[in-house]
């Protein structure tokens, strides 16, 4: 079977031709940042004209790198949410366009049930169950997985998410967007304990997490140097918070897999790309006898592959999930947890 999967939840037009035999055949993505960066954030209109641009193109690359045709496709995996509204809308469109035309099926995906499943896109997946930790610019989640659609919340953050504070931590330090790559980098020339933040939560006892009192300890130590601050502490703060942030991830982690039993963690979004959060997270696997999984550094953070992919295991596991009624929706608001086989 294969499926084409189309992401557009936010700022990144992401094509991919996912087959169930042979595997990921092709992605190809745009990401908007550059256009966004003179606003400030990402700008919902403008983010939707630029889906609706880049599309197509991006569909022709994907079929060429694949060496397919459109006609070859079976079915057609969208990401119906959460996202923006209008942004959505265009992959929808797109998606359910396409597939009236070829008179084949769509299913309408859930963006983190994509990054969650992104790192089975390797050539020796994770076996159900593991842990997953999902860490992306808009959530911070541990879960246990027990198969496609059965996902069950261990805990999550109370305020923001751990990428929204790496976004948070870069813009306080005059980085650029997106933070995390960016403070990442600059951590690397800090001095370790210079500048020692909180680690929120650290011993609360569950699996929640909490990012938005770290964020203002970045801000905190900032005003303090005022206007002497030179790129020395600076990198030494980009150090501090990003040790904080890495061990308070890492803790977590490492409890939910004692609560859980299970000796599999998996990483999944955006900050699953962090340099220092891997080698902590290798580290403890080794340390205590545990097996870790990571994306690919390209599927991490937003693309078309990862909804591709779920778009297969939930066809191949609910085939009934294909539509046919090319009448659709997008649902800008959509909890995880009501997801399951629905
Ligand atoms: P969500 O999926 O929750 O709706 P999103 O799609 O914006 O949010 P992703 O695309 O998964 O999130 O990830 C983007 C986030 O990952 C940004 O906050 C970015 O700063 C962060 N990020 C990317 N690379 C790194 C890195 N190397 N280190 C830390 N953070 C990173
Ligand atoms: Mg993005
Ligand atoms: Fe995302």
């Amino acid at each position: 079977m294969l499926i084409l999967g189309l992401e557009s939840s936010c700022d990144e037009t992401g094509l991919a031709l996912y087959d169930t035999q042979r595997g990921l055949l092709a992605h190809a993505l745009h990401s908007q940042i550059a256009m966004h960066r003179e606003y400030g954030g990402v700008v919902p209109e403008l983010a939707s004209r630029d889906h609706i641009r880049r599309a197509l193109p991006l569909l022709e690359e994907v079929l060429e790198q694949a060496g397919v045709k459109l006609v070859d496709v079976d079915a057609i995996a969208f990401t119906q949410g959460p996202g923006l509204a209008g942004a959505l809308l265009v992959g929808a469109s797109v998606a359910n366009g396409l597939a009236l035309a070829l008179g084949k099926p769509v299913i309408g995906i859930h963006h983190l049930e994509g990054h969650l499943l992104s790192p089975l896109l390797v050539d020796a997946p994770p076996p159900f169950p593991f842990v997953a930790l999902l860490v992306s610019g808009g959530h911070t989640q541990l879960m246990r997985v027990t198969g496609v659609g059965e996902y069950e919340t261990l805990g999550e953050t109370l305020d923001d998410a751990a990428g929204e504070a790496f976004d948070k931590t870069a813009k306080l330090l005059g980085l650029g967007y997106p933070g995390g790559p960016e403070v990442s980098r600059l951590a690397e020339f800090g001095t370790p304990g210079a500048i020692v933040l909180p680690r929120p939560m650290l011993h609360s006892g569950d699996l929640d997490f909490s990012f938005s009192g770290l964020k203002t300890a970045v801000l905190t130590q900032v005003r303090k140097l005022g206007t002497n601050i030179c790129e020395q502490d600076k990198a030494d703060i980009a150090r501090g918070f990003v040790d904080a942030a890495v061990d308070v991830l890492a803790a977590k982690s490492i409890a939910a897999l004692k609560r859980t039993g299970l000796k599999r963690l998996v990483i999944a979004g955006g900050v699953g790309a962090n340099r220092q959060l891997r080698e902590a997270l290798n580290h403890a696997a080794k340390r205590r006898g545990f097996a870790v999984h990571y994306p690919d550094l390209a599927l991490c953070t937003d693309n078309g592959a990862m909804i591709a992919l779920a778009g297969a295991l939930r066809l191949e596991r609910w085939p009934e999930q294909a539509e046919h009624s090319y009448a659709f929706t997008v649902k800008p608001r959509w909890d995880l947890s009501a997801l399951a086989g629905d």
